[in-house]
């Protein structure tokens, strides 16, 4: 699934639509693995609805299904978001970002008619694989629909640093819409680890470099760079077409040295500041126009916009004016084209080519890279072989996988024209041993070999998320299940965490405060009749006692160390050696002393070092040094490290929410015994380890990972306290009435 169909539909001059295939890495990419596939996409045109169904019929035998947009979606869904908001924010041009709200609601509107259209025409269990920027909420999207799909997703463009990415208003919607993905694939390492930042500031989500728990999944995410269709290079290499155009150019820049540049109209390309370097370096030495010619190809892309129009006009009057400026009679130094040049042609300069000039701002991969490393190193028995010299800005994707490059920064104007008279200098072994290198490189990523690779990684993907499914999420269906069971049962335990789980992570451990409306649910669930509601918390007994002390539900403090019957008063169960805590608070201390956004918390039985409102890539770094430092403290001392939601904390081993809960059953349950436990973070997997067999376990957010492996309760997921409280309250209507189920 990809923004565009592989045609593109014109009108004949009678008004019968044409449909002419369109070639090009992706179509070429899919066309290699060598397995049956759909695709769904626009098709590049607004279609009068008289032609829809003849569109539709002829689409359908090359099995390809059209979302047909009108031409207000082409605006605001095509025009306005991806090309104004989303292409802009990606290549790091912050200032040129524009973002309506009404544009934006067209935007989540056409990903949802692209999920449903893929979702009625996948076969049970089907891979699917969503392509590009333009339909960043299709994975979420079309999970909802289809949970049974394989879902992978591929950015061509740059994902952009948390710090650009968290300026577009609708980010937490982005993130959660790729979230609904298996697999994520970036071009390079440095993409996908912007994701993960990204999730983490945006969303406060951490994770691992390879995947992020989401929602119960493993969302696995990978650089897969994507190479050219080098077969194709090949075969217009070898066309007879491409020899006669290799002849022409040969006669054409005769004792000339030829600089190329190669680029669709954008301002991403950085050809304002390549022209720069130019006419530095012919500013340096002015009789340097007689030899070196700069040819300028520029393929037309998004006239319909006025931002385009202004940089194409920019672009040329600069040319204009250094022609102007070095000029001679005969001579131009720089050579312009403002159309796209057939493949024999873009082949024959490829070969011809001294130095070619590929100096993006930014970029995601950038093609013409490859492609031209590819037609200096391949057919060796065609004259001008292994001349050229690839001058690449280190923003583009592809100077991660083009290791013979000449890297410039394209800003740097002084640099790049110095890298251009090195790069025309180089002696013929050194440009060898150049190319080869890349061509090694470029060869490997073979566009179907990418396609290979990306789909193995899914389908590798997709297998892991199936293995640990062992929590679905509760949805409308499980949570009447659960209510009715409760409401039969003769006797029910509700055994809570507080943070994370009934009230929602906040800043500050010390605002969040239970709400009425919550002290108000706890009161109706402890009022339930034969219903014991214990409130299984981190937090300290004198906390929990100003907050629930009036309510008759039980309190468990400090995982344990400290607890309180429903009716009744506060007892340390636990007798435990503390005198290391005031070693381990005086390290806790001293590290948040030195890091702002950290505070240290002193319990009875423990001591906890909090960062949530840290600086998280420091503080990630910090935290890993400290807990080194903690375990070497610790070593022989009977205490142990817990972390858990943007917490450390030490306490005494051997008292767990676990232990608190298995006093509790000391004997299992009985059949008619009801338990349900709910938490959000590590501290809960010892609740989920110690609960009697036949409870149910609910997770909020994520599965807790060492949960994983109980695998023999049934488990679900919630996506946040929200849900949880929103699922008590239909237990307690339920229970009410006395297993009647919830009120609809
Ligand atoms: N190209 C083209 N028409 C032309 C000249 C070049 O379609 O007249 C191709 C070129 O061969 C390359 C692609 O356009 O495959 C440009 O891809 P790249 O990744 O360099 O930049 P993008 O346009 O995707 O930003």
């Amino acid at each position: 699934m990809s923004n565009r169909l592989p045609v593109q539909v014109t009108t004949d001059d009678a008004g019968r639509l044409e449909l002419v295939p369109s070639s090009g890495g992706l179509v070429s990419a899919l066309r290699g693995i060598g397995e049956e596939f759909s695709w769904i996409g626009w098709p590049g045109a607004v279609i009068p609805a008289d032609e829809e169904e003849g569109l539709r019929e002829r689409l359908a035998a090359d099995r390809l299904y059209p979302v047909l947009l009108d031409q207000a979606d082409e605006a605001d869904f095509y025009g306005r978001i991806c090309n104004e908001t989303i292409w802009p924010l990606f290549h790091y041009f912050v200032d040129r970002m524009l973002f309506t709200d009404s544009a934006w609601k067209r935007y989540v509107d056409v990903n949802e008619r692209f999920a449903e259209k893929i979702a009625a025409h996948s076969p049970r269990g089907a891979r699917v694989w969503v392509h590009d920027f333009h339909l960043m909420l299709v994975p979420a999207a079309l999970r909802r629909r289809r949970p049974d799909l394989s879902i992978g997703f591929f950015l061509h463009v740059p994902f952009p640093a948390a710090e650009v990415f968290r300026l577009l208003p609708p980010r937490e919607e982005v993130l959660l819409g790729l979230l609904g993905a298996d697999y994520i694939g970036f071009h390079t390492s440095d993409f996908a680890q912007h994701f993960r930042w990204s999730c983490l500031r945006v969303l406060g989500i951490d994770s691992e470099p390879d995947a992020i728990e989401h929602g119960g999944r493993s969302v696995e995410i990978g650089a897969d760079p994507i190479g050219i269709d080098v077969a194709r290079f090949r075969q217009v290499l070898a066309q007879p077409e491409t020899a006669a155009m290799m002849n022409e150019l040969a006669e054409r820049y005769s004792g000339q040295r030829l600089v190329l540049g190669v680029e669709r109209l954008d301002y991403t390309k950085g050809i304002p500041q390549k022209l720069r370097a130019f006419e530095r370096y012919l500013e340096d030495d002015p009789t340097r126009a007689k030899t070196t010619t700069m040819l300028q190809v520029l393929v037309p892309s998004r006239l319909e916009s006025a931002a385009y129009r202004l940089q194409r006009d920019e672009i040329e009057l600069e040319i204009a004016r250094i022609n102007g400026r070095f000029g001679q009679p005969g001579r131009t130094p720089i050579e312009y084209m403002h159309r796209t040049v057939s493949p024999a042609e873009l082949v024959a300069l490829y070969r011809r080519a001294d130095v070619m000039a590929v100096t993006p701002l930014r970029d995601g991969m950038n093609l013409v890279a490859q492609e031209f490393v590819l037609c200096q190193a391949a057919a060796p028995k065609l004259p001008g072989r292994a001349r050229g010299v690839l001058l690449l800005s280190e923003f583009a994707g592809a100077a991660q996988i083009l290791p013979g490059a000449l890297l410039v920064n394209p800003w740097d104007i002084a640099g790049l024209t110095e890298r251009l008279v090195e790069a025309l200098g180089m002696s013929t072994p050194e440009r060898r041993r150049r190319l080869a290198l890349m061509s090694g490189s470029v060869r490997r990523l073979d566009a179907p070999r990418w396609a290979e690779n990306f789909l193995g990684h899914l389908a590798r993907a997709t297998r892991r998320n199936a293995r640990a499914a062992v929590a679905p999420p509760l949805d409308r269906g499980a949570r009447e299940r659960v209510v009715v069971r409760a409401a039969r049962a003769g006797r029910r335990t509700l055994l809570l965490d507080y943070d994370g789980t009934l009230r929602e992570i906040v800043e500050h451990p010390s605002l969040a405060r239970p709400t009425p409306e919550l002290l108000a649910l706890l009161a109706g669930l402890a009022a339930l009749p034969a219903t014991e509601v214990h409130i299984v918390s981190g937090r300290a007994s004198t906390e929990l006692e100003a907050w629930f002390g009036r309510l008759p539900v039980a309190l468990c403090a400090e995982h344990g160390y400290r607890v309180r019957p429903a009716h009744g008063s506060w007892t340390t169960p636990h007798v435990v050696d503390l005198s290391w805590i005031p070693r381990i608070e005086r390290l806790f201390r001293r590290v948040s002393a030195e890091i702002p956004g950290t505070h240290v918390e002193r319990k009875s039985g423990g001591v906890a070092w909090h960062y949530r409102q840290a600086e998280p890539e420091y503080v990630e770094w910090r935290g890993r040094e400290l807990l080194v430092h903690v375990e070497q403290l610790l070593s022989g001392v009977p205490a142990e490290v817990l972390c858990g939601h943007r917490v450390i904390e030490v306490r005494a081993r051997g008292v767990d929410k676990g232990a608190y809960v298995r006093t509790l059953f000391p004997d299992g349950k009985r059949r008619d015994h009801f338990v349900l436990s709910a938490g959000d973070d590590n501290t809960d997997a010892d609740v989920t380890a110690a609960v009697p067999a036949g409870s149910v376990v609910l997770h909020v957010g994520q599965v807790i990972e060492s949960a994983r492996a109980a695998g023999v309760r049934e488990q679900y997921v919630v996506a946040s306290p929200a849900g949880v409280r929103r699922f008590l309250h239909e237990l307690t209507a339920g229970v009410s009435a006395g297993g009647a189920g919830p009120a609809a």
